[in-house]
């Protein structure tokens, strides 16, 4: 029986599962290529500004998340933001990216660490040249990016039915302003059409303490101008965002997300496969979207490797 676990991606669905994993004694090895565990939840600095650039908000409709949101909530690492339509909109003290933060705190995670090929036994080589080894193996990156790293080990029909899992791109601009945004209170705003799809004031949030927006462009718009100059796209979806914003602009950053929210979820929580050791894909694309759909997903992972 496997006792130890390598685990690509500490974004939610991967801490989660790393967190369960070592709570029944389990040695657990978390690799992500990003500098900072979280993956899209994320939040960014600019000089004073505060953004999420990712995930802005979570909701919750599955009491086993409630009662690790209610734990978040007496932490004090997440709180309301506001209420709409009976749903609580939840948000990360201080940004979206501090509850990941807060989460892998006390697990083995190694960050700037870019899996790039994964061997059976298994054994995962990053760019690095770095070697990780562990008897069972949870991967948590979008699909497409997980199939890449098993290129041998995966049936072809499995292949093929996880390739049909979609993401949505997404161009996040963030704009620093010298005075606060006209975003209505709580701070967002959906244009009902155009090349915007979301727009947050960080201010009003209660994530920074000087004039910040966030800036979603549809994903019509990201496809559409995926490969323009970032300055181009900045300028384009700003002068969109034009009645929103108040002052000069000071400073301003666009980030491109190549997966930001799923689509065609596979129906199940995780997909198991023994090869003889277990493998194991898990993330937002199983079981249900969005930041509920990861950590739901990372909790069965690992309760399934838990019950091999
Ligand atoms: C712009 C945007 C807006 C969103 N808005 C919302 C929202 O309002 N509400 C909501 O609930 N959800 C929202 N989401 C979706 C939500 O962020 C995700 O569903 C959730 O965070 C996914 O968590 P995860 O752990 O499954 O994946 P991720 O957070 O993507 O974690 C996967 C990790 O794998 C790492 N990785 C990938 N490849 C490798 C490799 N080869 N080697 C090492 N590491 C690798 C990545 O760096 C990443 O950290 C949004 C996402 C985006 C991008």
């Amino acid at each position: 029986m496997a006792s130890s676990c390598l685990i690509v991606g500490a974004g939610l669905a991967g801490i989660t599962a790393g967190r369960r994993l070592r709570e029944a004694g389990w040695k657990v090895t978390l690799l992500d290529k990003g500098r900072v565990p979280g993956g899209r939840m994320a939040t960014r600095r600019i000089g004073q500004a505060v953004f999420d650039h990712g995930a802005q908000f979570f909701t919750v409709r599955d009491p086993r998340f409630q009662r690790e949101v209610d734990r978040w909530l007496i932490e004090g690492i997440a709180r309301t933001w506001f209420k709409q339509e009976g749903h609580t909109r939840y948000v990360g003290v201080g940004g979206m990216n501090s509850i990941p933060a807060e989460l892998a705190r006390g697990l083995d995670v190694h960050c700037s660490i870019h899996v790039e090929s994964i061997d059976k036994g298994w054994q995962a080589t990053a760019r690095s040249g770095e070697v990780f080894e562990a008897d069972a193996l949870i991967l948590t990156p979008p699909v497409e990016q997980s199939l890449a790293l098993l290129p041998a080990q995966i049936p072809v029909a499995l292949r093929a039915e996880l390739l049909t899992i979609q993401y949505l791109p997404c161009f996040a601009v963030m704009a620093a302003t010298t005075q606060s945004s006209r975003i209505p209170a709580p701070g967002y705003f959906r244009p009902e059409s155009g090349e915007v799809a979301w727009l947050a004031d960080n201010e009003q949030k209660g994530i920074s303490t000087v004039p910040s927006i966030t800036i979603h462009a549809t994903p019509e718009f990201t496809a559409a101008y995926w490969d323009a100059p970032r300055d181009d796209v900045g300028n384009r979806l700003i002068s969109s965002a034009a009645p929103w914003i108040c002052g000069e602009i000071v400073e301003r950053q666009v980030h491109r997300w190549k997966y930001s929210n799923v689509t065609g979820v596979h129906p199940e929580r995780y997909l198991c496969v023994q090869d003889p050791q277990p493998v194991l894909f898990a993330g937002d694309a199983f079981g249900g979207p969005r930041v509920e759909g990861a950590y739901l997903s990372g909790l069965s992972a690992a309760e399934a490797l838990l019950a091999l």
